[in-house]
């Protein structure tokens, strides 16, 4: 597209068209995040992961990191998006550093969430920094204090800054870690939804098909920190919900930043926050 002279309006019509064509042509793998991606300018990028985690998750992070870069154990070819753990450089508030995914876990509060992913996007639909923090408040709680529970939501929050959405919401296993099946109470035990599965990387196949002219990815292990972008500890920096799935318990919210950047945040939420209203913003109940 960027090689026709039309105007840009033009050109983000068609953009739009073909994106809408795209997913009808492969409604078994539509779960991108709004059409969220990291811009590169090769077919496969590495994506450095830092780890500011707890002696307690970092197998967890390790796990699912590895289990990212492995699309063939899943039944897949190929995957455009490697990762690479690295040392964290991000702080106890899970700062975002440009470039860069850290990735936090931490005693968060009783905030109703276990986890939450958050990046920030430039020209639309550009991911330039993400993090994605566990709430230990929860997690230290005998109810999801298991590897099955943190390994999934590692997985799947991790997943969101790459692009991912979830498959599904409402609580059944597709047997993958981007779907809200609970590995809690009875399955406990279970491995089910703890790893990807295929269509997940049927999914980053199609979000990363094309190339872009720049690249938001760094090179550089220590990337800069951003500032004026994060969202905090207080809910209320989360901005707008934009969307939120029929149970309740998976949110979006969107911030706009005074550099032109949008922050978008995922949020999962337990089953406790929610059940009472499901319809409801969970930060003011
Ligand atoms: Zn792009
Ligand atoms: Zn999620």
């Amino acid at each position: 597209m960027k090689t026709f002279s039309l105007p840009a309006r033009t050109l983000q019509i068609a953009g739009l068209a073909l994106l809408g064509a795209t997913a009808a042509m492969t409604a078994w793998a539509d779960h991108s995040w709004g059409g969220y991606h990291w811009a590169r300018t090769t077919p496969q990028f590495t994506l450095k992961v830092g780890n500011n985690m707890s002696v307690a998750w970092t197998p967890r992070l390790t796990q699912a990191s590895s289990d990212w870069n492995s699309p063939t154990t899943f039944g897949a070819t190929s995957t455009p998006l490697l990762t690479a753990i690295v040392t964290g450089t991000s702080n106890k508030r899970c700062s975002m550093v440009s470039g860069t995914v850290q990735v936090c876990n931490g005693r968060y509060g009783l905030t109703g969430w276990l986890g939450l992913a958050s990046i920030n996007i430039t020209g639309g639909v550009h991911i330039t920094q993400g993090i994605a923090k566990m709430n230990d408040t929860y997690f230290n709680t005998a109810t999801y204090n298991n590897p099955n529970e943190r390994q999934h939501v590692v997985c799947q929050e991790v997943a969101h800054t790459f692009g991912l959405d979830h498959q599904s919401t409402d609580g059944s296993s597709q047997n993958s870690c981007n779907d809200y099946f609970s590995n809690t109470g009875a399955n406990a035990a279970s491995t089910s939804s703890t790893r990807p599965n295929q269509h997940d990387f049927d999914q980053l196949n199609i979000i990363y098909s094309h190339l872009d002219s720049t690249t938001t990815v760094a090179n550089a292990v220590a990337a800069t920190a951003s500032r004026g972008v994060d969202i905090s500890d207080d809910a209320s920096s989360w901005g707008q919900m934009v969307s939120q799935s029929a149970n309740g318990r998976s949110s979006v919210y969107e911030r706009y930043n005074a550099n032109g950047s949008k922050t978008v945040t995922h949020v999962f939420w337990t089953e406790e926050k929610t059940a009472n209203c499901r319809a409801c913003d969970h930060r003011y109940e």
